[in-house]
């Protein structure tokens, strides 16, 4: 998607702190850290938001999920972490395009 910030990430357009990547997601720091360890874990292809995610993204998210305990546990959350997806603009959503927040503090 032409304007979405977080596909002009994936091309390298704008910087990221890159923590994960691998062919179908990638994972970085969130600029405004809403916690001491805050990362957004986000598909490569792009669809707006969980209400968007159609069939042939089910392995996809899938893959994600499986991969979010990893990231956790490699920047630090090894003791738990939370996740949230905020959904469409009643949900808190901001930018429209799916990402999984992943918070918590080191221990
Ligand atoms: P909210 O701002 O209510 O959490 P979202 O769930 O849409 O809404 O989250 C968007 C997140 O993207 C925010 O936490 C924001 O700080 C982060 N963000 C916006 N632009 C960038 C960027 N260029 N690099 C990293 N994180 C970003």
């Amino acid at each position: 998607m032409e304007n979405c910030i977080f596909c002009k990430i994936i091309k390298q357009q704008i910087p990221a702190k890159v923590v994960y990547e691998d062919e179908n997601m990638l994972c970085f720091k969130d600029i405004n850290p809403a916690a001491p360890v805050h990362l957004l874990l986000i598909p490569k292809v792009h669809f707006d938001s969980l209400a968007h995610a159609q069939p042939e993204h089910e392995t996809l998210l899938g893959k994600m999920m499986l991969k979010v305990p990893q990231i956790a546990a490699d920047a630090g959350l090894g003791n738990g972490f939370k996740t949230q997806i905020n959904t469409g603009k009643g949900g808190g959503q901001e930018v429209f395009h799916l990402h999984i927040h992943i918070m918590g503090k080191t221990v």
